[in-house]
């Protein structure tokens, strides 16, 4: 590529896909709205949310956030339909990885608390790097929703068991004295339904072990980004009184739980449980919780659009990411409205020869040199976990560091 395809932002207009990518649910902890489906103004929207690279316009959605007025969960409704998630969930690639980093942390944490386990099974194991890191006169078992990732690691880890897990219809489960769901289900649907599933099929007297972010701690951990705690990613939006209830109400009595440092995860372990018939105490906290959570959120976009305003009168913008966090410019500041052309890069070959909102996405390998080391339009970095290493791949292709918009002053892991 000689000279890059510059090109004006052109936000393609919604239409309806053959099958609804999204339906309206009951509360998922309680079951309100079950019955007699209650109206909830959300407590945030954001509307026509475009799920990564255009797809003829059939890849949005409305993402509203609620508060169940019975129990206090936080919880998106809409919810996505199965043929929403296939549709919408296809194109995400690295935009909606697992979180790598913790491993060691994570086995230190289990052999520490549980060292007379022969066996382990972890749901949402990905590619199983978890699984590798346990002691290997463990029995290990991994159950994953995407079959290639498990194929590969199948391949790569004969002496562990991997199972595809469908989370909706769970019917079989590996026996083993330790479950593991880190950071699995604030993605699901029916997550109440899924632990009492699991609380079903489990062997007697096996401990469960569930990490989720919480909104309790949102405000102190979730820093500056603006995609943050109520990422499209999640469908509940847990504190650590509706996770509690939400376990109780499916056969799991948490034993302890406990604040993991530096980033946003609360862990419990949990035993089965009768199924407790009694009324959830109302999670009034959550609500608090969130709207502290809110205001530092909103201070944060305010942050990002006055450096978005730096923007103001240049031709040409590129913009290094094409996945959520460019959704939420497109949505919640004036990047993709400004008068100007874009030319988009990313590093997930999902978005690479594609367009989103008709720009086209490169990969950084056909950016000519001249463009990188003689050309003056500036680079807007579209991440927020991701900015320190684009910084650097910048710097190391001899970029002039004034032509660089990061938009944040600092960045910490999750
Ligand atoms: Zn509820």
């Amino acid at each position: 590529m000689k000279k890059l395809p510059w090109h004006r932002v052109k936000r393609l207009k919604r239409q309806t896909a053959a099958q609804p990518l999204q339906q309206y649910r009951h509360c998922p902890a309680c079951g309100e709205g079950e019955k007699q489906p209650v109206a909830t103004a959300p407590l945030l929207a954001l509307d026509d949310f475009q799920f990564f690279t255009d797809q003829h316009g059939m890849n949005r959605a409305d993402h509203h956030i609620v508060v169940c007025a019975h129990c206090g969960l936080l919880y998106t409704n809409p919810c996505y339909t199965p043929a929403g998630f296939q549709q919408l969930f296809e194109k995400a690639g690295l935009s909606y990885g697992h979180t790598a980093g913790r491993i060691i942390e994570q086995v230190e944490w289990l052999t520490q608390h549980f060292p007379q386990t022969q066996s382990l099974l972890d749901v949402g194991c990905g590619n199983g790097d978890l699984l590798k890191a346990l002691p290997q006169t463990m029995q290990r078992f991994g159950m994953d929703v995407d079959q290639q990732v498990l194929n590969d690691a199948a391949q790569r880890s004969p002496d562990i068991t991997f199972k595809g897990c469908d989370f909706d219809g769970l019917n079989d489960l590996p026996q083993s004295d330790v479950i593991t769901l880190f950071h699995v289900l604030e993605h699901l649907a029916n997550p109440g339904d899924f632990l009492k599933r699991l609380r079903q099929l489990a062997r007697a007297g096996a401990a469960l072990v569930v990490e989720v972010p919480v909104i309790d701690r949102a405000a102190e951990t979730q820093d500056r980004d603006i995609v943050g705690f109520f990422t499209i990613q999640h469908l509940t939006h847990f504190s650590k009184i509706s996770l509690e209830n939400l376990l109780a109400v499916n056969g799991w009595r948490v034993r302890s739980a406990e604040a993991m440092d530096g980033y946003n995860g609360w862990r419990v372990v949990a035993e089965q449980s009768e199924l407790k018939q009694t009324e959830q105490v109302k999670d009034e906290a959550a609500l608090q919780a969130a709207n502290a959570y809110l205001a530092v959120w909103c201070d944060n976009v305010a942050a990002v659009k006055k450096r978005i305003q730096t923007l103001h009168g240049k031709p040409r913008i590129m913009v290094w990411g094409a996945g959520q966090h460019s959704e939420y410019l497109a949505l919640l500041t004036k990047l993709f409205r400004l008068d100007a052309e874009f030319v988009m890069v990313d590093s997930d070959p999902l978005k690479q020869g594609q367009s989103y909102h008709s720009i086209p996405v490169l990969a950084p390998e056909q950016v000519p040199e001249s463009a990188w080391l003689e050309d003056d339009f500036p680079i807007v970095i579209s991440t927020y976990g991701g900015q320190q290493s684009i910084e650097r791949l910048l710097k190391s292709k001899g970029v002039d560091p004034l032509r660089v918009l990061s938009l944040y002053d600092r960045t910490q892991r999750y």
